[in-house]
């Protein structure tokens, strides 16, 4: 018994759940089966029985006589009945087993990946914020013990020391912030979707990212068109807030980064344009994925971020049933492309 338990645990999950429905099929095709036989065994033995014939004596009793097959035939063909049906019920149970398995481990396979994906991507993103909470924190307890240890601490030191760890306190206020704004925007939330201005959202977000705009000396252009959409007044802001941002953030002192629209009947395009360093082919395909950010983002750093904006600017157009696309070239800037419906459906 203890084997089984361990063996049984050491299958998949598509394998217990197709073990799981096998069993039912084939408690419920065994049942059906045994009912089965002993209707037809009793049927095959009614109309054997009815070989032999009735006749009236002149007395006025019955006797019966066999119709030309002996009782040991009779009893012969029955059990031979008997055997057939049998066999034919066992072959039909085999074709059930085999059918109903492999459709099973269709459907379980099918039920199951979804669970298994949201659960492997659930301990990724655990492990993934345990290590990006990690770095600050241990570079915080290092600087602690070391100036702990020295024996002659002057105001200065001490000053440069709390300096030092409120960059890191604020590095963490970052990400618990990002990781707060990302469990936030869950797939299943709803919008509370009204009828907006574009340009109202444009200047709202332009106002927000405004004093690191007035930091780099950087132009902020807005070709906009004066369209209305039905959006999320507060994610749509959001957004744009996140693209700004990372234009920004990517872009050398003094350069033009340009917001332009594009609208049709039914869809509106927000193009958010930087002329920043780029971005590399091979991380053009990451970039929407938590906690992603390019390797010349990571050593770099000036430029502060965990990876995560884009993975919220991403769930929040999905939400609103949008698409979110970026074109790039290294040392030439970027282009990110929201497409959101004009209505909401
Ligand atoms: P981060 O906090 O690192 O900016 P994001 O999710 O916003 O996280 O972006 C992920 C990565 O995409 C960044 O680390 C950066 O490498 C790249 N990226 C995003 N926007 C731009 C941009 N406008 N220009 C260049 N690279 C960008």
């Amino acid at each position: 018994m203890g084997s089984i338990s361990k063996y049984w645990h050491k299958l998949s999950p598509a394998v217990k759940l197709t073990v799981a429905y096998v069993g039912i099929l084939m408690v419920i095709s065994l049942f059906f089966s045994v009912v089965l036989y002993n209707l037809a065994a009793n049927q095959l033995a009614n109309s054997l029985r009815r070989q032999y014939v009735q006749l009236q004596r002149p007395n006025g009793s019955t006797v019966i006589v066999p119709s030309g097959a002996t009782p040991t035939q009779v009893q012969e063909e029955l059990e031979n009945g008997k055997q057939n049906l049998l066999l034919q019920l066992l072959y039909f149970n085999a074709i059930i087993l085999a059918l109903s398995g492999a459709i099973s481990y269709l459907f379980a396979k099918q039920t199951v990946r979804p669970i298994e994906e949201a659960l492997e991507s659930q301990t990724r993103f655990t492990a993934d914020a345990s290590h990006e909470l990690r770095t600050p924190l241990a570079a915080m307890q290092t600087e602690i013990e070391v100036t702990l240890r020295s024996k002659q601490l002057s105001l200065k030191d001490a000053k440069d020391q709390l300096e030092s760890n409120l960059e890191e306190v604020e590095k963490l206020r970052n990400l618990s912030d990002g990781l707060l704004r990302l469990a936030r925007t869950s797939e299943s939330q709803l919008l509370d979707v009204e009828k907006i201005a574009l340009s109202c959202i444009i200047q709202e977000s332009i106002k927000r990212v405004r004093s690191s705009v007035k930091c780099k000396k950087i132009t902020i252009l807005n070709k906009t068109q004066e369209v209305e959409l039905y959006a999320e007044k507060e994610s749509i802001t959001e957004l744009l807030v996140i693209l700004l941002d990372n234009a920004i953030k990517y872009s050398k002192e003094k350069s033009i980064i340009t917001i332009k629209s594009k609208s049709g009947s039914r869809a509106i395009q927000i193009l958010v344009c930087d002329e920043g360093a780029g971005i590399a082919k091979e991380d053009i395909g990451h970039i929407f994925e938590r906690f992603y950010r390019s390797d010349d983002s990571r050593t770099k750093q000036t430029t502060t971020g965990y990876g995560l904006g884009l993975s919220i600017a991403a769930k929040i157009v999905h939400l609103h049933k949008g698409n979110i696309s970026v074109k790039s070239k290294v040392g030439e800037g970027s282009t990110f492309t929201i497409t959101l419906p004009r209505y909401s459906s």
